[in-house]
């Protein structure tokens, strides 16, 4: 028996028969675990015109009501988290606790979002001019949408909709057709926590839905997370048709580690943000830049640390890391083994040949934890976003070679420096051109309460996610200068007004 998934829209389960579907995997077993409905432009269109109504009402609705509501959301969240993993792990394969972290990591943002009504206070000048005053107030946009990639099924959405919807907007989600469950049980917890219907909305579906929410002149702004081709692509449709659009897209990450590192912490830190997710991050760290003479020390505690990876099941609570999440992408990964001994490098650590434990090695997505070493900058392993478990490492002579790599890389989404030199860390600060930077932290994600967001080929638009630049993103800034004639008419002036 399959489950069946599709929409929410307008405060309950879409009861429409589709007429395409996708298959959804157990990525741990291989086999097909559900059906999602894949939306049309006229059910898009159905979803838009439910927010476009709800949005009338809702934009209205007290900054205190909005924050309850938010405060509620945020508890059943907290209450049903472990659930919301469950669901997480058996469609994208994630291990238990890496699903657990990614939900709270989510549930910040709705907490950052339930401090609303102070995010949302404008500015008052009294008098600037005489008997004149100026304030700024922030509305909300309108219909906005988020689509969102297959690796973060519960956070990315969470990056989106919380401060959306505190900010008085109405939200239609299309999730990742890979692992659109949880997306649902999001929705179900937000009519509980008295969201009015038509709110929050998830059309789910694949390419169709994403064009149907691009040309939808009823939606005002589109945030969208995924590969960097995709996020161009909204982005310059999306920007075409005249809405607001943030689209963070792919990444390449480097680790820097200079000379005087701790090794041992360096290694550590390695193996936790290359392997960690099965590598399917957008944070993690794939290219590994030992700066001479430590490379070859490095290598071998990074690979001694690689042997004792426990790779199995999501579920079990014995795995480390789980399968990739479909057979494609699994194959795609590991191809990146033969072109990287192809064009030179060497495979260090060869992750088809890891144990799988209390899985079928056939029956899953499975690709353990690889290493290439020795590889170079026009290497496609070096070039491509693998998105997989697989560590490229290079060798730089100097700090500055290692700076130069990671500033010719188009993408620009994090990247992290080893070092126990604070001078060099400030430095390297400085002169990354890189979204997020980690001094000795391998996957420096901001808090909620900054924003996320990379810089060139990771990101299009100008604001990141959450944060300030979040809140900005989702509202419009008005200006209101006002005079209340006292004691009486002042007469005709066809001059620009200036300040008296
Ligand atoms: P993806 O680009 O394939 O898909 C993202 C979304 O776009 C999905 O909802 C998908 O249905 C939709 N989509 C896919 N192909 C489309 C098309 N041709 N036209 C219109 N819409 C389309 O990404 P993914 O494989 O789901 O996720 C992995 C990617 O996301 C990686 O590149 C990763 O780096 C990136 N990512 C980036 C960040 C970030 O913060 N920058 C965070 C997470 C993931």
């Amino acid at each position: 028996m399959t489950k069946h998934i599709t929409h929410w829209i307008g405060g309950k389960g879409w009861d429409g028969e589709a007429q395409r579907h996708g298959d959804v995997y157990d990525p741990a077993t291989g086999q097909v675990s559900g059906q999602v409905d894949f939306a049309s432009a006229a059910e898009v269109d159905l979803a838009v015109a439910v927010a476009a109504e709800a949005f009338g009402t809702w934009r209205r609705v007290s900054l205190a009501k909005r924050a309850t509501v938010l405060f509620a959301f945020r508890e059943l969240v907290r209450t049903h988290a472990g659930e919301i993993a469950q669901l997480i792990t058996a469609e994208h394969g994630k291990v238990a606790s890496d699903a657990a972290g990614e939900v709270a990591r989510g549930l910040e943002v709705v907490e950052f979002a339930c401090g609303i009504p102070h995010l949302l206070k404008g500015g008052f000048s009294e008098n600037v001019s005489t008997g004149v005053d100026s304030y700024s107030i922030r509305q909300p946009v309108g219909v906005v949408a988020g689509i969102t990639p297959f690796n973060f099924p519960a956070m990315v959405p969470m990056w989106m909709f919380p401060l959306a919807i505190a900010c008085g907007n109405t939200f239609i989600l299309k999730p990742s057709e890979k692992d659109p469950s949880a997306s649902l049980l999001l929705a179900a917890l937000w009519a509980e926590a008295g969201l009015p219907d038509g709110v929050f909305n998830v059309v789910q579906g694949d390419k169709v839905a994403v064009d149907a929410i691009l040309d939808h002149e009823d939606i005002k702004a589109v945030s969208f997370v995924g590969s960097t081709p995709i996020a161009r692509y909204v982005y310059e449709n999306g920007t075409k048709a005249g809405k607001r659009v943030q689209a963070l897209g792919g990444a390449k990450n480097h680790m820097i580690v200079l000379p005087d590192a701790d090794l041992d912490l360096a290694a550590d830190a390695a193996v936790s943000a290359g392997f960690g997710s099965a590598g399917e991050r957008c944070m993690a760290v794939s290219a590994l830049v030992a700066v001479d003479p430590v490379g070859d020390e490095l290598v071998a505690r990074i690979k001694d640390r690689v042997a004792g990876l426990r790779v199995g099941p999501g579920s079990d609570e014995r795995s480390e890391m789980g399968p990739l999440v479909t057979g494609p992408h699994r194959d795609k990964v590991a191809s990146y083994l033969d072109s990287g001994v192809r064009e030179g490098a060497t495979l260090a650590v060869d992750g088809r040949v890891h144990p799988v434990i209390g899985g079928d090695p056939n029956g899953g997505f499975w690709l353990g934890p690889s290493v290439l070493d020795h590889v170079s900058p026009a290497m496609s392993c070096y070039t491509d976003e693998i998105f997989g478990p697989v560590l490229s490492v290079l060798r730089a002579a100097t700090y500055e070679a290692a700076v130069d790599l990671v500033n010719a890389s188009p993408y620009g989404n994090g990247v992290a420096v080893f070092t126990s030199d604070g001078g060099a860390a400030r430095r390297f600060v400085s002169e990354a051109e890189i979204g997020m930077v980690g001094v000795n932290v391998p996957i420096p994600v901001p808090m909620a309460y900054y924003s996320f967001g990379g810089w060139k080929a990771s990101l299009f638009g100008d604001t990141h996610v959450h944060g300030t630049e979040g809140v900005h993103f989702y509202t419009r800034g008005k200006v209101v200068t006002s005079r209340w004639l006292d004691p009486s008419h002042g007469g005709v002036n066809l001059g620009f007004p200036v300040n008296t």
